[in-house]
């Protein structure tokens, strides 16, 4: 990554579905290699947040920066080839496709010659593509998953295939990533290698995280900085020391 990513910004960020103000001038910023929670009670506005992010969902109002680069309305895939990867919550891996093939989806971005290229064998292509998953196969040892190249990614247990998708998502060589409630459903043990994981995400590839979580556990251990929504409305923001002190947040989460 070089000088490391930029800054990922938004300001002011409203957006109205019919009746509804699900963002209400939300700002914040994730700090270049930090790692950026958003956190809140249910119906908060964190998904819709994360979906404006990624240009899943239109915003109102406000803006979304990377670096010098205006994201705000931005169709996913320019996005997402502008450096912010995300994962899905409700994922759903194939039976039918191996995990070192899930995982080469995330790197048809920076291939040049193309896969159908490689398919053809072209001699560059070949390389190319050699080079790809010998990348793959570094980035599933940095997750683990290295046990698993060849096992059908949609009949791993549940844990081992939110890595999955977090491994696509890197492979991407993505500055900024974005992972909505990525621990969501795992067991403890899952919870513990995720947590490991995405820390290490920040310290040892030095990617910027956004991390939208409704634990607060999890979130007080890995995060750098908090911006807390309640009512698509941002009612504490600091370090995850603050945030846990402020008493409007305590009363947000009891309220839920
Ligand atoms: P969170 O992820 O914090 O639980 P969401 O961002 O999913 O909250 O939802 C915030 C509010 O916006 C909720 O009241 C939800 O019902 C509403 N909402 C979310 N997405 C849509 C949509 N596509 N259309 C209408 N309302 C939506
Ligand atoms: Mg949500």
């Amino acid at each position: 990554a070089g000088s490391g990513p930029p800054p990922l910004t938004v300001s002011g960020l409203t957006v109205r579905f019919a009746g509804l103000t699900a963002l209400d001038k939300v700002s914040f910023t994730v700090e270049p290699g930090s790692i950026h929670a958003v956190i809140g009670p249910n119906g908060a506005g964190k998904s819709t947040c994360f979906n404006v992010l990624s240009g899943v969902y239109r915003a109102t109002e406000g803006s979304v920066r990377l670096g010098t680069h205006e994201l705000t309305r931005m169709a996913p895939e320019r996005i997402a080839a502008l450096g912010v990867a995300r994962t899905f919550q409700n994922l759903a891996l194939s039976e039918h496709s191996s995990v070192a093939d899930t995982l080469m989806v995330g790197r048809h971005r920076l291939t040049r010659t193309g896969f159908l290229g490689a398919g053809l064998r072209l001699p560059a292509a070949r390389r190319e593509e050699a080079r790809h998953r010998e990348r793959m196969r570094e980035i599933a040892a940095f997750l683990g998953l290295e046990k698993h190249l060849g096992f059908p990614a949609g009949v791993l247990p549940y844990g081992l295939q939110k890595l999955v998708e977090l491994g696509r998502a890197l492979c991407m060589e993505p500055e900024v990533l974005l992972l909505d409630e990525p621990i969501a459903g795992m067991t403890p043990e899952e919870r513990r290698h995720a947590a490991a994981v995405i820390s290490s995400v920040r310290e040892n590839l030095g990617i910027s995280v956004l991390l939208v979580e409704h634990d607060m556990g999890v979130v007080m251990r890995l995060a750098d900085s908090v911006t807390v929504l309640d009512f698509g409305r941002k009612i504490a923001e600091g370090t995850p020391e603050d945030v846990q002190n402020d008493p409007e947040v305590a009363r947000a989460y009891l309220g839920s």
